[in-house]
């Protein structure tokens, strides 16, 4: 088939089906081809890996996926869309699509179902997924090798890339690094503004609580702004796509990570107030002020310190210090 990043396919597309777009799902289909590369380019993609898409669409993106990696799996939540790839992306065996919301997503799962070396036909028996009609005709396969007492196989390595849909950006990467998805790296295409605050180093006005949870996490770097004119139908901001090398270990050492993201949470959700005063604010934060300005005159700040001007490592050692405090 035709690419569908060439918008008069995907129009065509669009029109045989009758498809609406529908705003509350941030459906913004990517129609240019330039764009699509530098997506396939950055993630750094090998006929190894198993990539998770979240939000295929019409299948554009997943088209690209489909030809640069071993194994696809597209996780959509509109069912309108399912008939659709089933016809956009019938000529490439290696893709699976599940019609799920991927907040309720069990990744972890996905990827040790999908990432097996062997695992070829491992689409096997997803009663809840609704894969697509032709997924799920498939049979049963290689399941429970677990449970049969043998080794668990090696898993591929794996990339998450994603058009995302921009009003659930922050909870899906909140998601993907809080349950810890063993990914080698992320490459989505964000709000640019988004983008931005990702990379935001402390002290300027976009750092903030996404700084430091993308920093504590990987490694991010921006790889190229898309105007509105590459999408269909156009949205009303420009967008970045944004690479986040995961690390293996952090760059910073944090005892309590629960502690340490709360402390983040409850510096920011008062952003003009001292930290002393938000930390002792917070409800969900067992610390009082005084613990709080006895740590921060342990790690040589200022009382009066504000939580926008500490950088990640001050942010891990101040999270330690209370931590040891009970
Ligand atoms: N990947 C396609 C492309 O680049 O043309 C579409 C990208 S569009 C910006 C976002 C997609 O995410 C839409 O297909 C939308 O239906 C889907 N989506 C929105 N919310 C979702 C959710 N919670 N879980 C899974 N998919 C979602």
């Amino acid at each position: 088939m035709e690419k569908l990043s060439n918008p008069s396919k995907t129009r065509e597309i669009i029109e045989k089906y009758g498809f609406d777009f529908r705003k509350r799902f941030g459906q913004n289909f990517l129609v240019d081809a330039r764009v699509l590369e530098r997506i396939i380019e950055a993630a750094q993609i090998t006929k190894e890996d198993l990539v998770i898409e979240i939000g295929p669409g019409i299948g554009t993106l997943t088209q690209y996926l489909a030809e640069a990696a071993a194994k696809v799996v597209s996780i959509e939540i509109d069912r309108n869309l399912i008939p659709i790839l089933g016809e956009t992306l019938a000529e490439y065996d290696n893709v699976t699509v599940i019609n799920q919301d991927v907040l309720k997503a069990d990744l972890n799962e996905i990827i040790r179902e999908y990432g097996r070396f062997s695992g070829e036909g491992a689409d096997a028996g997803r009663e809840a997924s609704s894969c697509s009609e032709e997924e799920g005709a498939r049979e049963p396969s290689a399941r429970g090798t677990e449970d049969s007492g043998r080794e668990t196989p090696a898993l591929r390595p794996v990339r998450i890339v994603a058009n995302l849909p921009y009003y659930i950006t922050t909870p899906i990467l909140m998601g993907l690094f809080e349950k810890h998805i063993p990914a080698k790296s992320i490459t989505v295409m964000v709000q640019k503004e988004v983008a931005d605050r990702m990379q935001a180093q402390a002290g300027t006005k976009d750092y903030g609580s996404l700084s430091l949870a993308v920093q504590y996490y990987s490694r991010p770097h921006v790889e190229v702004e898309v105007p509105p004119r590459s999408f269909m139908p156009r949205p009303k901001v420009s967008s970045s796509v944004i690479s986040l090398d995961i690390y293996e270990t952090p760059p910073v050492k944090v005892e309590n990570e629960e502690l340490f993201h709360n402390i983040i949470r409850a510096a920011f959700s008062q952003r003009r107030k001292t930290l002393v005063n938000s930390l002792g604010n917070a409800a969900f934060l067992p610390v009082t002020k005084e613990q709080t300005a006895a740590a921060l005159k342990a790690l040589g700040l200022p009382e009066t310190v504000r939580g926008e001007v500490l950088t990640l490592e001050q942010f891990a050692e101040l999270a330690n210090l209370l931590g040891r405090a009970h």
